[in-house]
């Protein structure tokens, strides 16, 4: 079986079917904790293009699943993903796992889940606590944006909106005319963001297993959001750490002590 899926929304089609992830047939899978069998989708090529990407990693329409993995099994188990078992093939029409919904990621953190887990849920529930400050940050652009348009001339930071300066509108989010500079609204973290960015930070400083390379950089933006810009700066001078344009942004920005999540790269 061959077909095709996209989750994002684009109006070329063109466009469209040159950016598909495709998938080819499915795989069984068994769950550890009670042997329920579920499928997976077998993915023959996979794209990465979203609309917008953030530095806490967030993918707006995405074309390839957004999330960590965390499944809720047909016990009621939570479970990763990479954690079932494959089966034989052809073992009759199992559906997929359960995925957790944003508005139950506190029961299963409050259920005793292995650490493993516990990231995975802690992850998903970072940026789903983010995703107010990306509807305000998204009108601020948008108005500031149809201001400079009407008005044609600079825009004028206020003292509670950070200055972002040339390097991120020539970068981030495309051509800006020369001398613009863009704002951002103020990123007021609650307790409940900053007891689970703790949390977070804690897990993947005390367990090097649950640290890859992906991981690593999000740890050194948790640490920004969190204000701790120093520790930002001196993980990013680690020699492992990539070059790549989200690493940079974080740098740049642990620099310039911003704290807020920030949206690099719009196709809008
Ligand atoms: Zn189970």
């Amino acid at each position: 079986m061959l077909c095709r899926i996209s989750v994002g929304h684009y109006s070329n089609p063109d466009c469209e079917a040159a950016r598909m992830t495709r998938i080819h047939g499915v795989e069984y899978v068994a769950a550890r904790c009670c042997g329920a069998t579920f499928s997976l989708p077998r993915y023959s090529s996979i794209n990465f293009s979203a609309r917008e990407y953030w530095t806490d990693g967030w993918r707006e329409e995405s074309l390839y699943p957004n999330d960590e993995g965390l499944r809720r099994c047909d016990c009621g188990n939570y479970l990763l993903i990479d954690d079932l078992v494959r089966i034989v093939e052809n073992s009759g029409t199992a559906a997929q796992p359960s995925v957790v919904p944003d508005n139950e990621l506190m029961a299963c953190l409050s259920s005793g889940v292995s650490e493993t887990v516990e990231v995975a849920a802690r992850l998903t529930l970072w940026r789903f606590l983010n995703h107010p400050y990306r509807e305000r940050y998204r009108q601020h652009r948008f108005d500031e944006d149809a201001l400079r348009q009407k008005e044609s001339k600079r825009v004028t930071a206020t003292p509670q909106k950070w200055h972002l300066g040339k390097w991120l509108h020539k970068t981030s989010e495309g051509d800006r005319p020369e001398g613009a500079v863009r704002t951002i609204p103020v990123f007021d973290c609650s307790e409940a963001q900053r007891s689970n960015m703790r949390r977070l930070c804690e897990l993947l400083e005390q367990n090097s297993s649950l640290l890859d390379a992906g991981r690593a950089l999000l740890l050194a933006e948790l640490h920004r959001e969190q204000g701790n810009f120093e520790q930002t700066l001196t993980l990013l001078d680690a020699p492992s750490y990539r070059n790549d344009e989200h690493s940079i942004l974080i740098k740049t920005l642990a620099k310039m002590q911003v704290d807020a999540p920030v949206r690099f790269l719009s196709r809008s």
